[in-house]
């Protein structure tokens, strides 16, 4: 490996036929795993995602949950999160990610009621006034597996007894219990990236699902670590080693249905070499919302 923390991009080299990135985040390691089709769409070719109302609302709705932490726990009610999903709504009007989305009035309107009824069921799983947050939208970055990897933390909290609990919020569906500890990989990662930079493990993570709403709640230990460690350094292999060879197969499935490149996907009828109209249309929104302020305030934490 060889690359240091804090270097972000991409690596050229010259043994191999694409470049190969020089980080994963856990999501580039779930999408990889998941289908290596999109992964080189994401990940080695960088193509933007065009806009999705689910993805957007997720946006929404995890900025109105970002803000309402920044008030003094008694202010943290309802009314205080519809307040602030009201302004972020606002801003995130102008943004490419919204804007490219082409709603009418109608739909906007349906658009902000679904995502208020998203934050309105927040509040039946916990309270906020009793989270002691220490960290809102916290970057990490260390190795893992001597591989660097990536992460942005939604909330970095401590819990009555001081220690550490990493919290994930989900506005997608509950997951069945089958795929419940695949999920629960992401936050996993974010353990170990506490680990490596705080130089403590957090003694809980969990994932906060607004749909139903359901938490699920894991607590790290020696033995998820070190098989994160080795699932880390074997799927960095594997995407060298597919870089290599250029050899990034679709892998069809019921992920397919909200796949951004299933148009492009030669297992749908798709031309992958099309895909790059995509950097196009990004551009394009860009251009629209020049100047649009952003949304979340992200914090990075120094090693201790
Ligand atoms: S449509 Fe399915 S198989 Fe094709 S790239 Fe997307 S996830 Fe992979």
């Amino acid at each position: 490996m060889g690359s240091p923390a804090g270097v972000t991009g991409r690596r050229y080299d010259p043994d191999v036929a694409l470049s190969v990135p020089v980080s994963l985040s856990p999501s580039a390691v779930s999408a990889f795993k998941s289908c290596g089709l999109a992964f080189r769409f994401s990940y080695v070719d960088r193509l933007p995602e065009p806009p999705s109302i689910p993805a957007s609302r997720g946006t929404l709705v995890h900025a109105a949950l970002e803000r309402l932490m920044l008030h003094p726990p008694p202010a943290r009610t309802p009314e205080t999160a519809r307040a602030e999903l009201d302004r972020a709504h606002d801003e995130l009007a102008e943004h490419p990610e919204f804007a490219g989305l082409g709603l009418g009035p109608d739909e906007r309107a349906a658009f902000h009621a679904e995502a208020a009824e998203l934050l309105d069921r927040y509040f039946e799983l916990e309270d906020p006034a009793c989270v002691t947050p220490i960290g809102l939208e916290v970057k990490l970055q260390a190795e893992i597996g001597g591989v660097v990897v990536r992460g942005i933390i939604d909330r970095l909290e401590l819990d009555a007894d001081g220690e550490l609990v990493v919290t994930d919020y989900k506005t997608g569906s509950v997951p069945s219990e089958r795929v419940e500890q695949q999920r629960l990989a992401g936050v996993h990662f974010y353990s170990a990236l506490c680990e490596r930079v705080i130089g403590r493990r957090p003694a809980r993570v969990q994932l906060l699902y607004l749909s139903k709403p359901e938490a699920i709640i894991a607590r790290p230990t020696d033995r998820s670590t070190s098989g994160l460690e080795r699932r880390t350094a074997a799927v960095y292999e594997a995407v060298r080693q597919a870089c290599y060879r250029e050899d990034f197969r679709p892998s069809p499935g019921p992920l397919c249905n909200w796949c951004a490149f299933k148009p492009y996907c030669p297992s749908f009828g798709g031309d992958p070499g099309q895909a790059v109209e995509l950097r196009v249309a990004a551009a394009e929104a860009e251009a629209i919302a020049a100047g649009a302020p952003p949304l979340f305030t992200t914090s990075e934490l120094s090693p201790a």
